[in-house]
């Protein structure tokens, strides 16, 4: 049997196999040649000592013991060409693990996708990038694999049921992720990996007798004495079945427009907003490192920070170590922010959505829009941040300390949001309740973090898609939608998810419901 030990080492140690061994061999007391192997089980950083350590729990498996390396296989998936269908209208995580799961069920699922396989995809990124074109169906949310896709690709969730979660992330390695996202406490995979694992998914889905339709845009729900009866696409095409797992994210708002039209039931749902904040990567691993260079044995620093203020949680969101800013609008005339990073997260800027929760009552000047006051809130927000910048894909920027004293920055350096910036007074894109506590909010997080509010940092506005400004309301046993039969709202859209990895689990939760329920039938 592989003895087991919990240890803390020095980063070098960490990523030295061979250093690792002869470590490990003075405090089992063998001999380095003994050790055959080391597999890491767990890996995390502890930063809370000047001495950085890295915290690890290894199996050490001697000369002799039988050791295998770790294969995670693929879940047997049926051929489900002749099988009962299933509509999944969206491949963003929810989707496609929802079709995953059906066919693991023996269902066939027909996936619907607005946007473009993953490769056609990155051409409209370049697009917005360089021309400022968005198109409407193309983008860095809409698209193969969603919005997370040409994304940071954290695989961290507050999902408590581990199972779930260790499920999603082998799921992923069987699909070609690292290993390590099994090991590590903070797993990300990275903008250059994501694209090949989810084409390698929908690749599998196809093989196994499942659609993928790409351009194809979900225009009507066909509905009939309350239940689902199919679809229509944008070509007037219908799509028959009466299960259809409805997973077209937060920025589908056609979707929302299209049920609060038909009166099916939705609501609107708080949500958070925000800036984005950029600093040199240098400067955040001084800070969380204690240290003036991190060296090459540690990653790029993340960070995470929370605080109270005028009773509002003022918070960092989707932190990218080493990362970049990207344009995220999904039609023109709107500017929004988010950001990626590559696997090795070797940019040299650190970026993070700092955002603010709102309340519902912060959208009454909307509330003439209904169930929409929330997402007509967001886009008016990301409306003026257009207009202010310029009326491209340029976004309103400001220096950090000049935002907290209201002064108009003289100059912005270039950051990492290729479209560019224009100085813009922060307060003019904001309702000014929202100014004054982000002002406040990054002279309380200055206090914490000695050295975060500079001017050296950048803010770009806005932050605007964290999470869905609508719900789509569904039975919490059944995950049917509480009206319409046969309607799953499933992911981050219907207000069930927040990432990649709780996007994941709800796809696959509403495919076993519809197994479930068709078992029964
Ligand atoms: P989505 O991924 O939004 O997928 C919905 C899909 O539905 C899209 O592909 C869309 O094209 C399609 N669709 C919409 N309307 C229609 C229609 N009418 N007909 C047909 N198809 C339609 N999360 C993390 O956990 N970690 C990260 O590091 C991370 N970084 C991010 C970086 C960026 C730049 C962005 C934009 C997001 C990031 N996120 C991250 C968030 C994460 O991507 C989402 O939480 C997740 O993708 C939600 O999954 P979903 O399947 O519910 O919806």
């Amino acid at each position: 049997m592989p003895q087991e030990l919990l240890l803390q080492v020095s980063p070098e140690i960490a990523s030295n196999e061979s250093l690792l061994k002869t470590h490990l061999s003075k405090q089992i007391k063998v001999s380095a040649n003994e050790i055959q192997h080391v597999a890491i089980l767990k890996r995390s950083i502890d930063a809370r000592q000047k001495a950085i350590k890295i915290n690890l729990k290894v199996s050490i498996y001697l000369k002799g013991e039988p050791f295998q390396e770790l294969k995670i296989e693929l879940p047997d998936y049926k051929n489900v060409s002749n099988a009962q269908e299933v509509i999944v209208v969206g491949a963003g995580p929810a989707g496609l693990f929802a079709a995953l799961q059906l066919i693991e069920l023996g269902l066939k699922p027909i996936v619907v996708e607005r946007g473009k396989d993953v490769r056609g995809r990155r051409r409209d990124l370049k697009a917005i990038n360089r021309d400022h074109i968005v198109n409407e169906d193309s983008n860095y949310c809409f698209g193969e694999g969603g919005a997370g896709t040409y994304s940071d690709g954290k695989l961290y969730t507050r999902s408590k049921k581990r199972g779930d979660v260790t499920r999603i992330l082998e799921l992923l390695v069987a699909f070609g992720a690292t290993g390590d996202i099994l090991v590590d406490a903070h797993p990300h995979i990275g903008t250059n990996k994501l694209p090949q694992i989810i084409q390698d998914i929908r690749e599998k889905i196809i093989e196994c007798g499942g659609q993928v339709l790409f351009e194809t845009r979900l225009t009507d729900i066909l509905i009939n004495n309350n239940e689902v009866q199919g679809i229509v696409t944008q070509n007037g095409d219908t799509i028959l079945a009466n299960k259809l797992i409805l997973a077209t994210g937060h920025s589908a708002r056609d979707i929302f427009e299209l049920l609060d039209k038909k009166k099916v039931l939705i609501e609107a749902k708080p949500f958070a907003l925000g800036v984005r904040a950029e600093h040199p990567q240098s400067l955040i691993d001084s800070i969380q490192y204690s240290c003036d260079y991190r060296g090459e044995h540690l990653p790029p620093a993340p960070y995470s920070i929370v605080k109270q203020v005028n009773g509002r949680g003022m918070y960092s969101f989707c932190m990218c170590p080493g990362g970049v800013i990207a344009p995220c609008a999904t039609s023109p005339g709107e500017v929004v922010t988010n950001g990626w990073s590559p696997s090795k997260r070797d940019q040299a800027t650190a970026n993070s959505g700092i955002v603010i929760e709102l309340k519902l009552e912060d959208f009454k000047p909307f509330a003439k829009f209904g169930a929409l006051a929330g997402m007509e809130f967001q886009k008016s927000i990301e409306q003026k941040s257009w207009h202010l910048a310029g009326e491209t894909q340029k976004v309103p920027a400001q220096r950090m300390v000049d935002f907290t004293q209201n002064k108009v920055s003289s100059d912005i350096p270039k950051t990492s949001y290729v479209p560019g910036t224009t100085s813009v007074e922060m307060g003019q894109v904001f309702p000014g309740f929202l100014s004054q506590i982000l002002r406040q909010g990054f002279t309380e997080f200055g206090k914490s973090m000695k050295g975060y509010l500079t001017n050296e940092a950048i803010l770009h506005a806005p932050e605007s898609r964290t999470s869905s400004p609508v719900r789509i309301p569904r039975d919490p046993l059944t995950l049917e939608h509480l009206q319409i039969k046969g309607l799953y709202p499933c992911g981050e859209g219907a207000g069930y998810a927040g990432g990649i990895i709780s996007a994941a689990i709800d796809g696959e939760k509403c495919a076993l419901k519809i197994a479930e329920v068709l078992q029964k039938n």
